[in-house]
């Protein structure tokens, strides 16, 4: 086949309004996290979205469409330093978030 310099992907396309139970789980511990409206404000402070790939807007659409694994180890990267809930215009406790996005992850794992 002729190369054309690109690849076709595996469609990303997800439903916005289909909830899955990880997103269920994590709304029932932390009710703020359904007041995300993803603006993107954590990740443009984030402190380290500054220095790594990390991006909390990212791990925080793929666990609510049960894409967990992708986000398995690069939540390690979050210092809890806090920045992302102090800029956050919905109030969303998003160090919170992301302790039970790590405590779901890891309770995932050790049954698997
Ligand atoms: S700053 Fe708040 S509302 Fe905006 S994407 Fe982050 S968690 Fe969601
Ligand atoms: S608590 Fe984590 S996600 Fe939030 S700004 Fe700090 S390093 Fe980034």
């Amino acid at each position: 086949m002729k190369a054309f310099g690109f690849n076709l992907q595996k469609t990303r396309t997800f439903f916005i309004d289909t909830r899955t139970e990880p997103d269920r789980t994590l709304s029932r511990k932390v009710p703020s996290f359904r007041q995300c409206m993803f603006c993107g404000s954590c990740a443009g402070t984030c402190s380290a979205n500054s220095h790594t790939p990390f991006n909390i807007l990212r791990y925080n659409l793929l666990f609510r469409h049960g894409m967990q694994e992708e986000i398995a180890d690069a939540l390690d990267a979050c210092m809890l330093c806090g920045k992302c809930s102090i800029v956050c215009p919905r109030g969303v406790n998003t160090r919170a978030m992301i302790m039970e996005m790590r405590n779901e992850l890891q309770a995932t794992n050790d049954h698997a």
